[in-house]
């Protein structure tokens, strides 16, 4: 065993620490101060048994995720990751090799996207692994006054009437990806399910999720995208923290949700009935696409920035009791609740 000091300083030494900044080793990191900038901050918690189930995910895609799902947080707000924290309660059943493995996926994810890991704590469970992710990133400074300052964090509560509601990529891959892990795991009655590229592709998207950093910059950098958030427990669930936080209601086409041709493919393979692309797509989690309201004016010069992205609604008008209407199905889509 690397024991509590070795593997802190064997984290150490795979993350060296960006000029100007003092990293792990110390009581505190110290960042430096951008007058111009502002700080965001996100915390989330992975728990074996609610999260993910050891036998069932390998330690480089849960370090990945683990990182991944934080700096997803910053996309979010149309911000750039600046620095994570990494704490954990290590149960003494994992051995060194599972632990320098899931230290790798955490890297490649950090070093994908500029974020250093800076910090953290390290520490041991009796029984189940507990992974907790802390990430900062920073904006620019919302100039008092002004509603939309560009590069400034976009917030929940900001969607207004007659803004489009946009998704930047496909939904449902990661929640079908699971149900693909699962019926391998002989976990589910449908164990009989064929096991196709198709499949293995939406695995793959369900343990090794892509922050979109990058697609959040150029939302926060345009003009009139008014309301943002990260995807994480299917837009069933999320678009509705957007119209109660803003007081508004908005309808959505089904028909326009984005879905991948292996998601597609992947239903049209099992022989359960219990196997919709829609249910994937709105009432499943973890896609972390970014969804969004803009003017419709926004929408083109997006648009015109090659940005890709889909329009799947609008919002409708002021309304406290925020209504979600769904168009072109009889049915209703909740998304993803822990409780
Ligand atoms: P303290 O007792 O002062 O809190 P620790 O022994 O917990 O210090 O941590 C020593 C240093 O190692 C600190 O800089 C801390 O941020 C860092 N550290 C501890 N655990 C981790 C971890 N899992 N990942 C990254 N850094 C860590
Ligand atoms: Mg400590």
């Amino acid at each position: 065993m690397l024991g509590e000091f070795n593997l802190i300083d064997e984290i150490k030494k795979r993350f060296p620490t960006p000029d100007g900044v003092t990293g792990i080793g110390d009581d505190c990191a110290i960042l430096p101060q951008h007058s111009d900038r502002e700080t965001l901050v996100s915390t989330d918690m992975l728990m074996e048994g609610v999260h993910f189930l050891m036998d069932d995910v390998s330690p480089y895609d849960l370090g990945w995720k683990s990182a991944a799902v934080n700096v997803s947080d910053i996309a979010g707000m149309g911000g750039r990751p600046e620095g994570c924290f990494l704490s954990f309660a290590l149960p003494k059943t994992l051995n060194d090799n599972w632990l320098l493995q899931f230290i790798d996926g955490f890297k490649a994810l950090c070093d994908r996207f500029a974020c250093p890991l800076l910090g953290g704590d390290t520490t041991s469970s009796l029984d189940r692994l507990c992974i907790s992710v802390t990430v900062l990133g920073s904006s620019v400074k919302q100039l008092p006054g002004q509603a939309w300052t560009p590069g400034s964090a976009r917030r929940r509560s900001d969607a207004r009437s007659g803004d489009l509601i946009c998704v930047t990529g496909n939904l449902g891959d990661s929640a079908a990806g699971l149900k693909a892990v699962l019926d391998s795991a002989g976990n589910s009655s449908a164990s009989n399910c064929p096991s196709s590229s198709a499949a293995a592709i939406l695995r793959e998207r369900h343990y090794r999720p892509i922050p979109q950093v990058e697609a959040g910059l150029v939302l926060s950098a345009t003009p009139e995208v008014h309301a943002m958030m990260d995807i994480s427990d299917g837009i069933g669930s999320d678009l509705r923290h957007i119209l109660k936080a803003s007081e508004v209601s908005a309808e959505v086409d089904v028909n326009s949700i984005p879905l991948s041709k292996e998601l597609i493919q992947f239903c049209s393979e099992q022989s359960t009935d219990d196997c919709d692309p829609l249910t994937f797509a709105l009432d499943g989690g973890e896609d972390y696409q970014l969804l969004f309201t803009a003017t419709p004016a926004a929408v083109e010069a997006l648009k015109a920035k090659g940005l890709r992205f889909y329009v799947i609604g609008r919002i409708t008008g002021a309304c406290s009791a925020c209504q979600l209407t769904w168009l072109n199905t009889d049915r209703d889509f909740h998304g993803f609740t822990h409780f």
